[in-house]
């Protein structure tokens, strides 16, 4: 039985047109993209659900935000406004606005990193794992065997696996880990959550080998929502409680506001300790990459919006709508025996492409078909993170074999309404039931790295 939909915490007073192309016109624009759903225009889409990054809707308190913005190049308002909503919510000394999360990993990567180092992670996010081999070293994936089985359900799916991290860094070297990286949650394995006893292990393994450890936050509000409902030690706890004690585990984090921060522009680099040796090279890194470390590549306006859509993003009553939605989406594929990432996670729905279209081989990239199919039959744009989104081995060009073949639903925060996601259903129950008939797809060109943004494939016959 589906389950009863939350209703939103809030009220709608902006609005903004979506149309329906037919299906003809829809499978002569995903033509014309080479099959690859980042050529589409956004206005063919009657659904998006391409990604969650920035694409929430601000509420009037952050417009108002907008208009407040100090645009001083040096110490504007808006700069200390954003520096003080970040030292209260993540209780780290220094605050560094950037543009983006990749823009944090940009500044802080090559300060850590270089080649014959190593860098180890729960799971790396696509542009996370670009960032380390753009600085000659190697991204190792650590997270528990349970990430890997879609339809086995357990907490914390997301969790590293500590043990194997222990035994990576004697086999490798402590030296040659240059930092290691809990990603909650845990976007490459389907928005799965991290336990705050899993990251306790992990700091205390960084502590005993003395490696930095980094927290990779984008969803760090979802990731504590789950702590709170799922790990028994943290039931009466707020969510700025968890939030604090799972920061004071790390030495650092790199954050994409465009997640949890609510805004569709912005991200956030943080230290622990303000007097750390990394904060001066961070400083002149940014200057180089970003801008002035007071705006960091952000207009003031755009840092005056994140201090009020970090707190927005904490909200429990919000989480629980949020998380709702996707329990919704679940709970709906769960009637009609469609496979997905259970229990499902913060950020979105990941339907396992692998157990709908076994008959196309990892090489023909079955969710990159399915996310076809899905625009073609109902106009809603999805992404695949599997083994077209993984790419080649960067030492030898081989295809990799990703370990998931997921079709990413994820779902933009305050934006879409129980309706929709009925849509959403009802054109997934309908794909899956001309599943056979579905063919694979090889790429025709690829740039080097990050290839699924650009790429172009062709439908195999
Ligand atoms: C989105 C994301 C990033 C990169 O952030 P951008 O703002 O897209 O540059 C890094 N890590 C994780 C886990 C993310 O979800």
């Amino acid at each position: 039985m589906a389950m009863r939909y939350i209703p939103e915490p809030f009220r709608i007073k902006m609005v903004e047109t979506i149309k329906v192309l037919t299906r003809e016109e829809r499978e002569q624009k995903i033509k014309d993209a080479q099959y690859n759903v980042f050529k589409l225009k956004g206005e063919d889409c009657y659904i998006d659900l391409l990604t969650d990054s920035g694409t929430g809707a601000m509420s009037h308190d952050q417009w108002a935000g907008i208009m407040r913005g100090d645009e001083a190049y040096a110490g504007a308002n808006s700069y200390f406004n954003l520096l003080k909503a970040g030292q209260d919510i993540f209780g780290y000394e220094y605050i560094q606005p950037v543009h983006q999360g990749r823009a944090a990993e940009k500044v802080l990567l090559p300060l850590l990193l270089c080649e014959g180092k190593f860098a180890i992670s729960n799971m790396f996010f696509d542009t996370t794992r670009a960032h380390v081999i753009l600085t000659g070293a190697r991204p190792i994936d650590c997270v528990v065997a349970e990430a890997k089985q879609p339809a086995a359900r357990a907490p914390f799916k997301g969790n590293m696996d500590n043990a194997k991290l222990e035994a990576l860094i004697k086999e490798k070297g402590a030296d040659k880990i240059g930092v290691i990286i809990t990603t909650i949650t845990n976007n490459s394995a389907g928005g799965q959550p991290v336990s705050m006893q899993n990251i306790r292990e992990t700091a205390a393994i960084c502590k005993k080998y003395n490696i930095p450890y980094c927290i990779d936050a984008a969803r760090y509000a979802e990731n504590s929502f789950f702590i709170k409902r799922d790990e028994p030690e943290f039931k009466n706890k707020s969510m700025r409680e968890i939030i604090r004690e799972t920061f004071s585990y790390a030495d650092m984090f790199t954050l994409s506001a465009k997640k949890d921060g609510i805004v569709n522009m912005g991200g956030l680099l943080g230290v622990k300790d303000e007097k750390s040796k990394l904060v001066t090279d961070i400083k002149a890194q940014c200057i180089n990459y970003e801008g002035f470390y007071t705006y960091g590549g952000l207009a003031g306006r755009d840092m005056e919006a994140l201090a009020v859509g970090l707190y927005e993003g904490i909200d429990e009553d919000f989480l629980r709508y949020r998380i709702g939605q996707m329990e919704y989406i679940s709970s709906r594929l769960e009637d009609a025996g469609i496979a997905h990432q259970v229990p499902v996670g913060g950020h979105g729905v990941f339907i396992d492409a692998a157990a709908m279209l076994p008959h196309i081989p990892y090489n023909e990239f079955p969710a990159q078909a399915l996310v076809i199919e899905l625009y073609k039959e109902a106009g809603i744009r999805c992404c695949d993170i599997g083994s077209y989104m993984l790419g080649n081995n960067p030492d030898t060009g081989e295809q990799l074999k990703s370990e998931f073949e997921f079709a990413r639903m994820a779902v933009p925060r305050r934006v879409y309404t129980q309706a929709h996601f009925d849509i959403v259903a009802d054109a997934l129950i309908a794909v899956s039931k001309r599943a056979k008939e579905i063919k694979g797809y090889r790429i025709t060109w690829e740039p080097p790295i990050l290839r699924h943004f650009q790429a172009s494939l062709e439908p195999i016959r």
